[in-house]
């Protein structure tokens, strides 16, 4: 492995004096990937940044009306834990409670999990439903950017390279907000994923509207399927169910993989969806 500065700057200020064009600079959040990366020489940086001890990097602060504000550095484990995250975002708190092991939560954290921009992100899918977006800054500007909008393709993002996620915010949503996710690995720790969904709708009197379907390991990137989610809206009925399912499978393009053929990434993702929809509507029977 190359020899690097590891720098822990207190301040953006101190950040910026290092994020200069003549050196590699790689930014460390959990450094779960990060080290693998350096660990294979894929990653010979001149610089590591490590963003964990910048002021509101480790915030996790909740308004009813403003909704959920999330450092980049907090760690997964505070999403599978917090009891505001499990009553405000109850979504975002099962997914994690999913995802990997906990000593892997413990370590990562959102601003990294997030960057890391991998098709089977599975954080990404509560993010998505969630209309989470990330808050950046780098030496020219600060900037909102969409989760929906974060991931260009595999392990791509919208991100330059000097810009670091800062924190993450989700809009408050009313409390007959249902959502579930579901997700089939050949490993029981997440990885080797073959298709991922998270779904959402929120009740109003006997409706669900504003659905949300995300889905991941059936793509480049995790994403929604808005062509899915308009033919839910009310009170979805088993003809709509299929239709809906139906267009989730236009709009998806998995790909074969040596534990798992694109075929059978349809069918599972199809047979997850089926479940989550109709747990969803399930909720209507509730008074
Ligand atoms: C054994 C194992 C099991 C795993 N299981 C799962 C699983 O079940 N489900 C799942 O979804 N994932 C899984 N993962 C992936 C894991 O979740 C991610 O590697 C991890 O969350 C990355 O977060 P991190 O903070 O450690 O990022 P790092 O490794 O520190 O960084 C990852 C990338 O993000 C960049 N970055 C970090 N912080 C910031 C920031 N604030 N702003 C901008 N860029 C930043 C880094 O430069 C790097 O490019 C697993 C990984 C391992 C090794």
């Amino acid at each position: 492995m190359k020899a690097f500065d590891y720098i822990r700057p207190q301040s953006l200020e101190e950040a910026e004096g290092h994020l200069t064009q003549e050196k590699r600079v790689n930014i460390l959040g959990g450094g779960v990937t990060l080290f693998l990366e350096l660990q294979n020489n894929d990653l010979t940086p001149d610089i590591i940044l490590d963003v964990k001890a910048l002021p509101g990097f480790h915030d996790i602060r909740y308004h009813h009306n403003h909704g959920l504000k999330l450092g980049a550095a907090v760690n997964l484990q505070h999403l599978a834990t917090g009891l505001e995250i499990r009553r405000h975002y109850p979504l975002l708190n099962q997914t994690a409670q999913e995802l990997a092991s906990p000593q892997i939560r413990n370590r990562a954290t959102i601003g990294g999990t997030l960057a890391w921009a991998s098709p089977v992100s599975e954080l990404a899918a509560p993010m998505l439903c969630y209309d989470a977006t990330c808050h950046t800054w780098s030496p020219r500007r600060t900037r909102t950017i969409p989760v929906n909008e974060l991931y260009l393709g595999d392990f791509k993002t919208a991100l330059e390279p000097d810009e670091i996620i800062t924190h993450i915010h989700l809009p408050s949503f009313p409390a007959r907000t249902y959502g579930i996710y579901q997700r089939q690995t050949v490993r029981h720790d997440g990885r080797r994923m073959i298709a991922g969904a998270a779904t959402l709708a929120i009740r109003k009197h006997h409706t669900l509207t504003n659905w949300r379907i995300a889905v991941l390991g059936v793509d480049d990137r995790p994403k929604r399927i808005p062509e899915a989610e308009a033919l839910l809206e009310g009170a979805p009925d088993e003809e709509s169910i299929h239709l809906a399912l139906q267009a989730v499978q236009e709009n998806i393009h998995p790909q074969d993989v040596v534990y798992a053929r694109s075929d059978y990434r349809r069918a599972v993702l199809d047979a997850l969806l089926q479940r989550s929809i109709h747990s969803i509507i399930s909720n209507l029977q509730e008074s």
